[in-house]
């Protein structure tokens, strides 16, 4: 299996159980329910397919939401649509269709008084362009720039307009309850302007969730979604330090992002993002089209192949696949084809292990805590290298140690050792963990016997070998990372 995560979208399909039965083989880490699309009933329905399955198989899968966000889309126009001719005077309208042959329907009137005259109005991903020419309540007068068939419900995208809509609407309210109910592992929000954007659906999912008072010893570190902050406005470039210290991991969200900004944009947003999450150990995403003709093709480009190495050069934790799996011919195959990838990658001298060393999150701010946690991890990949340890053996509540570490890709194999199946799950969108889940220990002499026996049922640790164990002690204090072992795997340990 890759060190790098593979997200796949669900869909139409990914319907049969034996197709998700051949993903998770291939490689698959992270399921992505679409909230843009189906029923909760349908979203229920394949959540407790998927925890079949995994059971069944004995694997570890994290079930991530995607919220619609505020997407701007046209109103139903009539069959075949609407073919907008370049130069031709259009009214986009809020109001009943009077004039079919130059009215399309616009249900958005609150965002119309934040377009601007001389504003570009994309269309369907950026393939159609409209400029606003004059305004009225209600109604946006535009010329058509690049003309085609417009046909209902395609996005609108308004680079240039800073829009006062909500960051969540009522039906993104609606699923993040949903998620919540089907006890989703990651949650994510589309269309982040702004840190508070992740701090209100924090803010909402720990009132709906009841979540009041401090976590007790021994109790789930994870009782809402881990919030994902998908990176795909111009404003949320000029926010980006902020967002992503707020929110739990971060999408690079190129299909909307490089119709906001421009497709020239994207690669240097992509290692600009990237690159701030491993200082921060935020597990970050790279998606949209990483292998897009293998919707209808078995093979993909090179120049595809070449942007999914990229990605895990820059630094992804995970790659994402959307319409492959979702609506393409070749889901499992897209799923192999990354996966090859990846490994490919991860073997090479290209792949920058141990690199990443001196990225560190600390400033004169850091508290003490996370000061020890962040010289641990660092200190444990130097010391993996040099003991010439057979694995890291980091025990973790909430997964962030484990993340803490990743961030280093060390070259030496990383289990993230959890008494938590909902932190086991999370760590299968951080890049090289290999979770764990094991029975709650006491003392250090029942931990470093777990610890090891876990690592040596998966094949990472035997007699005489070098490994290497992280962990916070004494245990009931939570968030530190304090204590590194180098340890000789000895018979004791495995009777
Ligand atoms: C994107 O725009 O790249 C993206 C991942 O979002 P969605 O698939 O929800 O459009």
């Amino acid at each position: 299996m890759p060190l790098t995560k593979i997200v796949c979208t669900l869909g139409p399909s990914t319907e049969s159980p034996e197709v998700i039965k051949e993903m998770l083989r291939a490689g698959m880490t992270v399921a992505r329910l679409n909230f843009s699309h189906g029923s909760a009933a349908h979203k229920r329905e394949t959540v407790d397919k998927l925890r079949r399955i995994t059971q069944e198989l004995g694997v570890t899968l994290a079930l991530m939401g995607d919220l619609q966000g505020p997407k701007i889309r046209v109103g139903t126009l009539p069959d075949p649509g609407f073919t907008l001719r370049e130069g031709q005077r259009v009214t986009l309208t809020a109001e009943e269709i009077r004039d079919p042959s130059r009215e399309i329907p616009f249900p958005h009137p609150e965002i119309i008084p934040d377009v601007h005259i001389g504003d570009r109005i994309l269309l369907d991903d950026g393939t159609l362009e409209l400029e606003a020419v004059a305004e009225s309540p209600g109604r946006l007068e535009c010329v058509v720039r690049v003309g085609g068939l417009l046909t209902s419900h395609k996005g609108v995208n308004l680079p240039g307009a800073k829009l006062q809509i909500p960051a969540m609407t009522a039906k993104d309210y609606e699923d993040a309850r949903t998620a919540l109910a089907l006890g989703l592992d990651y949650l994510a929000l589309s269309f982040v302007r702004r840190a508070t954007d992740i701090e209100m659906l924090r803010t909402y999912l720990q009132q709906q969730a009841g979540v009041t008072s401090p976590r007790r010893a021994g109790e789930n570190p994870h009782r809402i979604p881990a919030i994902v902050a998908k990176i795909e406005k111009p404003e949320a470039l000029e926010d980006l330090d902020a967002i992503v210290h707020a929110a739990d991991a971060v999408m690079v969200a190129r299909g909307d992002l490089g119709v906001e900004t421009a497709p020239e944009q994207v690669p240097l947003a992509q290692k600009r993002i990237i690159r701030l999450c491993n200082r921060l150990g935020k597990p970050v995403i790279t998606a949209t089209q990483m292998l897009q003709s293998m919707i209808e093709l078995p093979r993909p480009t090179r120049a595809e192949a070449s942007d999914v190495a990229n990605a895990i050069l820059d630094g992804s934790d995970a790659v994402m696949l959307s319409g492959e799996t979702a609506t393409g011919k070749y889901p499992v195959e897209a799923v192999r084809m990354m996966a090859k990838i990846a490994e490919t990658v991860e073997h090479s001298t290209a792949f920058p292990y141990n690199q990443l060393l001196s990225m560190s999150d600390t400033d004169e701010d850091t508290d003490n805590a996370a000061l020890i946690s962040d010289a641990i991890s660092e200190a444990t990949v130097v010391i993996a290298q040099s003991a010439r340890a057979t694995a890291i053996l980091t025990s973790t509540e909430s997964g962030r140690t484990a993340r803490a570490v990743s961030r280093h890709r060390p070259q030496v194999p990383l289990l993230g050792i959890t008494p938590f199946a909902e932190t086991a799950r999370r760590m299968q969108l951080i890049w090289g963990v290999i979770p764990a889940v094991v029975e709650s220990f006491v003392n250090t002499d029942q931990m470093i016997q777990t610890m090891v026996r876990a690592a040596a049922r998966r094949g990472y640790a035997q007699v005489g070998d070098n490994v290497i164990l992280t962990a916070g002690i004494p245990f009931e204090v939570h968030g530190v990372t304090n204590m590194l072992k180098v340890h000789t795997v000895r018979a004791k340990d495995l009777a």
